[in-house]
This record gives C-alpha cells, sequence and structure tokens, in this order.
C-alpha cells in the first residue's frame, strides 16, 4: 500500500496550520531547500507507510534510488531511521531491506498555556505518544513573569529527556502571528511579544507557536468528532477563546483574531476584563469567573447560576452561528464545569435563536477529546516545523 488516499493520512495527525508539504518530488523549491525537502518526503513516507525498502521509496516519492539510498544513509546516520531486517516474500536476488522510523529518536517538548492555574507541559515521541510530563504554576505570573514561567517549564522538560529534543511547540491563548508573535493574550498580559523568539533565544531549541484553540478545533476534527466543514469550538480555561473551522480551513481574519468569542461584550456595566472592556463573555464564563461565581452561591442555586451562564454563552453563539452556517459548535475545557446544565442551556437557547434551518442540524456539545490534545497538536507543529513530516 504505497500510495494511501489523502483521507487515510489525515486521520492519523493533527494537520499543521501551514501548508503541508507535496508528498512528490515535482514542486519547486528552492536549491537550497531541496535535499531538506527530500528528507522531509522520505521520512513523510515512512511515517505514513513504513516500514519500506529503498526502492518503495524510489517509487512513492519519484526520487531515483541513487538519491533516496544519499537520502536513507543521511537519516541512517542522524538516527531517526533505522534498517530493520529484510521485506519477506522477495524475489530472488538480494533481498531489499526494510526501513522504518525511530519514534524515541528524539523527542518533542510541547506546552498548554490554556489552563487557569499551571502551565502543562510534556515531552512527546515523534508519532505523539507522551513520554513524561511537567508542570508549573502559573500562580500570579503575567507579562515577563509568566515568560519566565513558560521558561522555566521548557528547561525542566529538556533536562528530564533522556533523547535530544527537536524543537519546542506551544500552545497558547490570544491572538497569534504565523512567526509566533503573540499579538494580544491580555489574561497573561502579553501584548506583540515574539514568543516563539525569546523563548527559542533563552533555552536554544527553535520554538513553534500557535493558538490554543485553532490546535484544538483542527484536532477535534482529525482525531474526534468534529465536521470540519464549519465547526465553532469554545476554549474554556483560564480565558475563553475560539477556533473556527470553514470548509476545512482555519479562519484567522485580517487582524487573525477570528475566533475570540470571550471578548463580546454580554453585560456592559459588568466585571472589567482583562482586554480593557467590562462586561466580556470571558467575565463570565472563563474557568476562574465560574469558579468564584458557584463558590459563593448557594447549594440549591448552583444549577440555575450554571443555566444563567449557559444561556449567556448561546445568546453569544447564536448570530455565529447563522451569520457562519456552522453547524457543529463545541465546548472544550473542564467538563465538571460546562458539560450539564451549562451546555443544556447553551444548547436551548442558540436553537431557540437561530433560523431554524440551521437549528434542526445544530449540535451543541462537549469535545470528544481530552485536553491533551493540545500537547499533542502543538508537538505535531515542531514536528512539521523541523521534520516536514505531517
Ligand atoms: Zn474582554
Amino acid at each position: 500500500m504505497i500510495q494511501p488516499t489523502d483521507a487515510s493520512r489525515e486521520a492519523r495527525t493533527v494537520p499543521p496550520l501551514r501548508q503541508r508539504p507535496s508528498r512528490r518530488a515535482t514542486e519547486k523549491v528552492l536549491a537550497s531547500d531541496t535535499r531538506r525537502h527530500h528528507l522531509s518526503l522520505i521520512l513523510q513516507c515512512l511515517a505514513d507507510e513504513g516500514p519500506l525498502s529503498r526502492a518503495d521509496l524510489s517509487r512513492a516519492t519519484a526520487l531515483t534510488r541513487v538519491t533516496v539510498s544519499d537520502l536513507v544513509n543521511e537519516l541512517l546516520a542522524d538516527g531517526l531511521v533505522r534498517e530493520l531486517g529484510t521485506k519477506p516474500g522477495a524475489r530472488p536476488g538480494k533481498p531489499a531491506t526494510l526501513l522504518g522510523l525511530v519514534h524515541d529518536a528524539a523527542l518533542i517538548v510541547a506546552l498548554d498555556l490554556s489552563d487557569d492555574t499551571v502551565l502543562q507541559g510534556a515531552l512527546l515521541a515523534l508519532d505523539g505518544e507522551i513520554v513524561s510530563r511537567h508542570s508549573v504554576p502559573l500562580g500570579d505570573a503575567r507579562g515577563d513573569s509568566a515568560v519566565d514561567r513558560v521558561v522555566e517549564l521548557v528547561r525542566a522538560l529538556v533536562d528530564a529527556s533522556a533523547r535530544p529534543v527537536l524543537g519546542v511547540g506551544i500552545g497558547t491563548p490570544g491572538v497569534v502571528d504565523d512567526a509566533g508573535v503573540v499579538l494580544q493574550a491580555p489574561n497573561l498580559d502579553w501584548y506583540d511579544l515574539p514568543l516563539a523568539e525569546t523563548v527559542g533565544a533563552r533555552v536554544g531549541l527553535p520554538v513553534s507557536v500557535a493558538n490554543d484553540a485553532n490546535i484544538a478545533a483542527l484536532a477535534e476534527c482529525t482525531f474526534g468528532a468534529g465536521d470540519a466543514d464549519g465547526l465553532l469550538l469554545v476554549a474554556v480555561g483560564h480565558g475563553v477563546g475560539g477556533g473556527i473551522l470553514m470548509d476545512g480551513t482555519v479562519l484567522g481574519g485580517p487582524l487573525l483574531s477570528a475566533g475570540e468569542i470571550g471578548h463580546v461584550v454580554v453585560e456592559p456595566d459588568g466585571a472589567p476584563c482583562a482586554c480593557g472592556n467590562r462586561g466580556c463573555l470571558e467575565t463570565v464564563l472563563a474557568v476562574p469567573h465560574l469558579r468564584t461565581r458557584l463558590a459563593t452561591a448557594s447549594a440549591n442555586a448552583v444549577e440555575s447560576e450554571l443555566r444563567a451562564v449557559g444561556a449567556t454563552l448561546g445568546t453569544v453563539l447564536a448570530p455565529i452561528v447563522t451569520t457562519l452556517g456552522v453547524t457543529d459548535v463545541v465546548l472544550y475545557g473542564p467538563a465538571e464545569l460546562l458539560d450539564g446544565p451549562l451546555l443544556e442551556a447553551a444548547r436551548d437557547t442558540v436553537t431557540a435563536r437561530s433560523m431554524p434551518a440551521i437549528a434542526e442540524h445544530l449540535d451543541v456539545r462537549m469535545a470528544s477529546l481530552a485536553r491533551d490534545v493540545v500537547l499533542t497538536g502543538a508537538a505535531a507543529q515542531v514536528r512539521y516545523a523541523q521534520l516536514g513530516v505531517v
């Protein structure tokens, strides 16, 4: 099975936010990038279909056998590829040697900064398996001191790695550009912060940064039950973010801010928000605010408090659902807070306030994936950035 369909490959890994590489060596690339591109092609084929022989790789990539042998020698020397013995059932003559990826040849450091109390981190193998975990408390750290916490967590994970570290992937709340600059993340007091460059310089490793909700939305469609034709994912943590997939593409918009529904004002005279406004959805729905609200409510008022917050969320969701025509609305965050009266009230409200033709197809539900998906997705970004492997 040398040429699986795109669909079968899509189902196995989180696609990166950037363009995936071409499978064939026919794409125009700069001469200096050609070898790196070819190495990525070999790794991609082995990731998708391995183990394969050199002849299989030559057929799959349309590269000559001489070129493939040369590239494979480099990957063997780097420890990324291993010879696995001869191919069974080979025809007479010199038996073909099978090659496979070495998934623990290097490890990836991944961070999920979306939690309200701790920064979560993990070491992952190249195939996305979590090898070990580490976290540091966020406390009151904001701005530069929050960057210090991030660097502390990266260093702890690098120190814990028994293998070379390929790179660092970070999923963060806020608006992030393609260069890993956090344009704004009010809850961490980050504005125009070149997070990838800053952390990279301090730890001496390549760093990839992407928005946590966009990573989660992609992963919900890749690993979970999400509908990539029209999905709105609302990520509820330290803040409230969102990711939108339309026709299989993450929406960005001119300010790269598409999906930031946490800062829609729902109570004009409400509590001050980290963004500078008052009464944003985030001041009602974010985990710290929800916890405070429930802690001060009497025991028999908890359900009605959760229903009230859910109704507020539904009021914000309804015009978005109708305007974009999305039918898959997913809440991503702590199930003990979101799954139950809050989700039901959000569903009731958005259904009642949406165009009936959309409402009858509408699904408002909890995400089908565990919270590790931001870590896994962040690691996939590194794998793509460093090896060209999706
Ligand atoms: Zn706000």
